[in-house]
C-alpha cells in the first residue's frame, strides 16, 4: 500500500501537502492550499517527478478537494521545487498561474534559450571567476543535448510587489522580496491568526524565511546581464529580511521544514549570521583573491574537497555575491589591471 500523504491542517482554511523533492536533501516542498470562496488556491506545487504528483493529487484529495477544483497557483519563485508541477496543475484544472514579473523574466528566459546556451554561459562565468580548467573541462567536453533545459510553464498572472491579490474571501498580500531569486515573493495572509497565537496573521515565506537553513544567494543568473555595475543579491536579501520582519507575522508557513512562529527573532539570527560571514570574508580577502578562491577557503557544511562539482558551481556563485555586497558596501575592491580578477579587503583606516 502507498504511504498515506503527508497532509497539515493549520485551521482557518489553510493546509499543505509535503511533496517530495527526489533525491534531494530538503526531502520535499509544502504547497500550501489556501481555500477561498471559488476554491483552493495553491502556494507553490512542487517538483516535476511522478511520483511528487501523485502526492499533491492524493494529498489534496485528503484534504477534501480535488486538484481538478484548483482556482489558481501563486509561485513564490521560479525554482523548479517550486514552479515544476504548475504547468500540470493548470492542465489538469485550469487554474491561473502567478508570479512576480523578475522571475517571469527568468522562466521566459529559459523557455527560449538556445540548446548550448547556458553552457557557452556557465563556462565563460566560471573562468572569468577564476575556476581551474579541471572544472570547466566537463562544459567544454558537453555535447548539445547533454545539459537539457527544463521547459518551464510560463505564467498568466503577475504578482505585483505589495499587491492585495484578488482571492475572494481572503486577504492575502504579496511582498516582494528578492534575493534568492530576483523575483522571489513572500505572501502574507492579513487575518487573524486561528488559534489566536500573538502577531499579525500568517506569512508564507516560499524560501526567503526558513527555520533551520539559509537559502542559497548567488547572483541572479542571467546571461544577458553580465558584466559590471549590476545588482547586489545579498544586499537586496538582507533588506528583504527586515522587511519581511517588520511585517510581526504570528506564524510562518515556510515552503521546506516546518512552520515557526518568531519570525523577527529568526530574521535577527541571519542577519548577525551573515554580518559575522562578511567578517570572515573580510579577514580571508587581506590577501587578494579570485572569486574561485575565495570559494575554496570559504565555511561550507563540509570541506571543500568534499564538495561535489555541481555545488562547487553553486559555492563560486555565493562567494560573488558575497564580493559584490562587499565591493558596494566599499568593505573591498577589485585589484585593478587582475585577471581573472581579484579582490582585496579595503583598509578601513
Ligand atoms: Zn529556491
Ligand atoms: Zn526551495
Amino acid at each position: 500500500m502507498p504511504p498515506a500523504p503527508r497532509v497539515y491542517e493549520h485551521g482557518g482554511g489553510v493546509a499543505s501537502v509535503a511533496v517530495t523533492i527526489p533525491d534531494n536533501p530538503l526531502g520535499h516542498t509544502l504547497v500550501h492550499v489556501v481555500d477561498t470562496d471559488r476554491g483552493p488556491v495553491l502556494v507553490d506545487t512542487g517538483w516535476d517527478d511522478p511520483g511528487s504528483w501523485a502526492e499533491l493529487c492524493e494529498g489534496l484529495t485528503a484534504l477534501g478537494t480535488s486538484v481538478r477544483d484548483v482556482q489558481g497557483v501563486l509561485v513564490t519563485h521560479h525554482h523548479p521545487d517550486h514552479h515544476g508541477l504548475s504547468g500540470r496543475v493548470r492542465e489538469a484544472s485550469g487554474a491561473w498561474i502567478a508570479m512576480h514579473a523578475a522571475d517571469i523574466a527568468v522562466v521566459r528566459r529559459t523557455r527560449e534559450a538556445e540548446p548550448g546556451a547556458w553552457r557557452g554561459y556557465l563556462e565563460a562565468k566560471l573562468e572569468g571567476a577564476g575556476a581551474p580548467a579541471s572544472h570547466t573541462a566537463p562544459l567544454r567536453a558537453a555535447r548539445p543535448g547533454d545539459y537539457p533545459l527544463p521547459r518551464p510553464a510560463l505564467p498568466d498572472r503577475e504578482i505585483g510587489a505589495g499587491e492585495l491579490l484578488d482571492l475572494p474571501g481572503r486577504r492575502l498580500r504579496a511582498v516582494w522580496t528578492p534575493g534568492h531569486t530576483p523575483g522571489h515573493v513572500c505572501l502574507h495572509l492579513e487575518e487573524a491568526h486561528p488559534a489566536n497565537l500573538p502577531g499579525r496573521g500568517r506569512l508564507f515565506s516560499g524560501d526567503h524565511l526558513l527555520p533551520g537553513i539559509s537559502p542559497h544567494i548567488g547572483l541572479y543568473e542571467d546571461p544577458d546581464d553580465a558584466g559590471p555595475g549590476l545588482g547586489d543579491p545579498l544586499g537586496d536579501y538582507l533588506d528583504s529580511l527586515e522587511r519581511v520582519a517588520r511585517l510581526g507575522a504570528a506564524e510562518v508557513l515556510p515552503a521546506h521544514q516546518h512552520a515557526f512562529t518568531g519570525a523577527g527573532a529568526r530574521v535577527a539570527e541571519l542577519l548577525a549570521h551573515h554580518e559575522e560571514r562578511l567578517t570572515g570574508l573580510l579577514a580571508l580577502l587581506e590577501t587578494p583573491l579570485t572569486p574561485w578562491q575565495l570559494a575554496e577557503r570559504m565555511e561550507w557544511n563540509r570541506p571543500w574537497a568534499r564538495i561535489p562539482y555541481g555545488s562547487r558551481t553553486i559555492a563560486v556563485s555565493e562567494a560573488e555575491a558575497h564580493l559584490r555586497h562587499l565591493v558596494k558596501q566599499g568593505r573591498a575592491e577589485p585589484v585593478p589591471g587582475s585577471a581573472p580578477v581579484t579582490y582585496v579587503a579595503c583598509d578601513p583606516s
